[in-house]
């Protein structure tokens, strides 16, 4: 499930290998992972790519001669590896970039639905189709949240994942960012105290900051995450088993000690069926 933290420690460890020699073959791509036909894939044959960019989840690759622009989310199954000259790839990849000197850049995705997306753009359309993200998440800082969380009234967990609000986090991050604000993922933004809003712009940067640099160390889930999929497992803070509610379509993970007074969260998908 790949958030800021993991799409950053992938965009930071591409930047450099993409863009030391020129695409000598774009694709194959599967037909429903290219989102686009115009410009056509074979357009990036030929041209050297400028490194990598990211904005909220989805990476950039722009070409070094500012014409176009690879755009690339991973959804939640997308997995993107450089594979160096001669190292075995997957048999059949969701898309493949061959750069001169052999080596790769792989997408795969597990599972039989296609979700993760490849757009083959130019500039001016790349900016377009990320025009609805709201800032990144990373430095927020707690006057911008303020205006964010006074702007409408949104459960904390439903506005953290929300891109056109905050780009760059999902449900795992919400999880462990509310825990370390000790806040209620149903509390209401509308409702947050001053001192609420600045711990809660304090976790966003130390989760997300500390998220990106165990990922950069190659840490998996289980050393990454203190609180998402810790169903039953004590609180890191204070020793209570960690709860899970359903919640939209999501589940989410807290502690009934550190964040929501001791109750446990009634189940919103049940309680919306029983109506
Ligand atoms: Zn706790």
């Amino acid at each position: 499930m790949p958030e800021l933290p993991e799409v950053e420690a992938l965009r930071r460890a591409l930047d450099e290998p993409v863009s030391a020699f020129p695409i000598e073959k774009a694709g194959p791509a599967h037909i429903a992972t290219l989102k686009t036909f115009d410009p056509p894939l074979a357009a990036l044959e030929g041209r050297r790519l400028a490194g990598v960019e990211r904005r909220g989840k989805r990476l950039f690759f722009p070409t070094e001669d500012g014409e176009l622009v690879i755009l690339l989310h991973l959804m939640s199954a997308g997995r993107l590896r450089y594979l160096a000259p001669g190292e075995k790839g997957p048999k059949s990849p969701a898309f493949r970039l061959r750069f001169q000197g052999g080596a790769e850049l792989v997408l795969t995705e597990a599972g039989p639905k296609k979700r993760a997306g490849v757009w083959v753009l130019t500039p001016e359309a790349a900016e377009e189709e990320v025009a609805h993200l709201g800032p990144e998440a990373l430095g927020l800082g707690a006057e911008r949240l303020a205006e964010i969380c006074a702007a409408e009234s949104r459960r904390l967990h439903s506005m953290l994942r929300d891109q056109r609000v905050i780009a760059g986090i999902g449900r795992a991050w919400a999880n462990e960012i509310l825990h370390t604000a000790r806040l209620s993922p149903y509390a209401l933004s509308y409702d947050l105290a001053d001192d609420e809003i600045g711990r809660l712009a304090d976790a966003i940067d130390t989760e997300l900051a500390r998220g990106l640099e165990l990922r950069e160390q190659g840490a998996g889930d289980k050393r990454v995450y203190r609180i998402h999929n810790r169903l039953g497992e004590p609180c890191y803070v204070c020793g209570t088993p960690i709860a899970r509610v359903d919640y939209e379509e999501h589940t989410v993970f807290y502690c009934p000690d550190c964040q929501t007074g001791g109750r446990i969260l009634k189940d919103r998908r049940l309680s919306r069926l029983l109506k």
